[in-house]
């Protein structure tokens, strides 16, 4: 099972890919979490890697094509933040034919600017295992710690109301061209992102089971 999450930041793609993960035991490879690990780790990618993440900026594509060369597998995986780019896309086709294998389907999660802003004002992030909450919509059990590890939360740099906006313009520019790249491949599946956490899963649940 080969799976692409495709929405806008703050969508619910990283949390959804956790489901699918873990419900699938398949691996998860998203570019965002790569990279902000990089960063923690200051090695010489997360260097080059946090001035364009801070800036809201996409990483140029050459890095990030590499680093998920490297972890593509035969098994399955969900790719969470990758492609992002019509580049990106191309060289993921690239790479799979190579390797004679393809993606099955891109779901792409739908929703409304108002509602994005919302989401991502509200993020909260484990430091230690990457777990996603939000204050209102997916709280944790205790203020302030990752019901999993007890890891402290923090908010993302990049979630900043002005960092934000500055997201959403290159998802316009950069990201949503790839809707319709999916659509003529005949592989994209859409996703009413506005349904709350379960609503959204047990719809993608219902797309993957056809796999
Ligand atoms: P979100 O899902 O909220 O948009 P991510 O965690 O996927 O955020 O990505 C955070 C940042 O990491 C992006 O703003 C960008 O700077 C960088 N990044 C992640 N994935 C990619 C990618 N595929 N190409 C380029 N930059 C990326
Ligand atoms: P992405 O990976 O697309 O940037 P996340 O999975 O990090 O998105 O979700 C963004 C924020 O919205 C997080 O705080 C998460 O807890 C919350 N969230 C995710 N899905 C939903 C949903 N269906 N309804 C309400 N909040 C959600
Ligand atoms: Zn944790």
């Amino acid at each position: 099972m080969k799976i692409i999450l495709l929405g806008p930041p703050g969508s619910g793609k990283g949390t959804q890919a956790r489901f699918i993960i873990e419900k699938y035991g398949i691996s998860g490879i998203s570019t965002g979490d790569i990279l902000r690990d990089e960063v923690k780790n200051k090695t010489e990618l997360g260097l080059k890697a946090k001035e364009y993440m801070d800036a809201g900026k996409l990483v140029p594509d050459d890095l990030v094509i590499k680093m998920v060369e490297e972890r593509l597998n035969k098994e399955g995986y969900v790719l969470d933040g990758f492609p992002r780019t019509l580049s990106q896309a191309k060289s993921l086709d690239k790479i799979l034919d190579r390797i004679n294998d393809r993606i099955d389907y891109v779901i792409y999660i739908d929703i409304s600017e108002e509602e994005i802003i919302k989401r991502m004002s509200g993020r909260r992030i484990c430091k230690d295992c990457g777990s996603v909450y939000h204050l209102l919509f997916n709280p944790p059990k205790v203020d302030g710690k990752c019901d999993l590890c007890e890891g402290e939360l923090y908010q993302r740099d990049d979630d900043k109301e002005e960092t934000i906006r500055k997201r959403l313009k290159v998802y316009e520019e950069d990201t949503k061209p790839l809707i319709k790249y999916y659509k003529d491949k005949g592989i994209l599946r859409r996703v009413d992102g506005s349904k709350d956490i379960e609503e959204v899963k047990n719809t993608i649940e219902d797309i993957i089971s056809n796999i």
